[in-house]
């Protein structure tokens, strides 16, 4: 199995307040990693760091045999095979679906033609279910809908590991269901994925592994069956007994 992202004695403060302790864990080409916890133990920063909306204090960020804390990273290439999904969908309301889509690879010349940009954009989009809305403002679109053209536009810069930063967490309940299964699909298809999620079924159903982190701790580091049947931490038998 290729190793295809290894963080080693990852730190970060905020001002005097320590938010990473000390984390370590790795990542292998297919694996789909849930990243659960309470509210506040460091989920998003840690994965903030990982694409480098945020700088780690020391350790490394072995991703394809670069280190990105490095300081010769090349931050924009790296964002490329990279791409992360947000709560808040983040995208951009002046533009329609498409081009949405379409932006990124051809800003970064990842895709010169735009033509070409627009039948990869069209193949995603209707991964996700969303190529019939391609010419629509995305303002007029549901949640779900909105979730759903973010994932296509990550996927649209065919990098090999995508973040989600609790990507259901903002939508109403019927439109979780829409956006969960597009993410199993992904998975099933063998993207490699860091999902930091409250939906347990998910990180139960899907996940390779479940990560629990506890006050900028990884306290877990397991197999899904493991972590729900036989938690070794009190920390996560806490944490998972709020779930029943
Ligand atoms: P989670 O995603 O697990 O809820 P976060 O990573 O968002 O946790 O936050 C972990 C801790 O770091 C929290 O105490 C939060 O207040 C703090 N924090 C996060 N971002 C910043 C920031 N930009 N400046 C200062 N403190 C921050
Ligand atoms: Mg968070």
């Amino acid at each position: 199995m290729q190793e295809i992202l290894r963080v080693e004695r990852l730190k970060k403060s905020f001002g005097s307040r320590q938010v990473l302790n000390d984390i370590n864990f790795s990542l292998y080409r297919g694996d789909v990693l849930t990243l659960i916890g309470s509210s506040g133990s460091g989920k998003s920063t840690l994965l903030r760091c990982l694409n480098l909306l945020e700088e780690a204090d020391s350790g490394s960020i072995v991703f394809h045999d670069t280190d990105l804390l490095s300081h010769q990273v090349n931050i924009d290439l790296m964002r490329q095979s990279m791409g992360m999904v947000f709560q808040s969908f983040n995208l951009f309301d002046n533009y329609t679906v498409l081009g949405n889509c379409t932006l990124a690879p051809l800003l970064t010349k990842r895709i010169k033609a735009t033509q070409e940009a627009n039948d990869l954009a069209l193949h995603y989009l209707s991964k996700v279910g969303m190529a019939e809305f391609a010419h629509a403002k995305v303002t007029t679109l549901s949640g779900g809908q909105k979730q759903r053209v973010a994932i296509a536009r990550a996927l649209c810069m065919q990098g090999d590991l995508l973040l989600f930063d609790e990507p259901t967490s903002a939508l109403d309940p019927e439109s979780v269901g829409e956006v969960l299964k597009v993410m199993k699909e992904l998975a099933k298809e063998g993207l490699s994925m860091i999902v930091v999620t409250h939906e347990m079924s998910f990180a139960r159903d899907v996940a390779t592994r479940v990560l629990f982190m506890s006050a900028g701790d990884i306290v877990e580091d397991t197999t899904p069956h493991e972590l729900f049947t036989n938690p070794k931490d009190e920390r996560t038998k806490q944490f998972l007994s709020r779930f029943i």
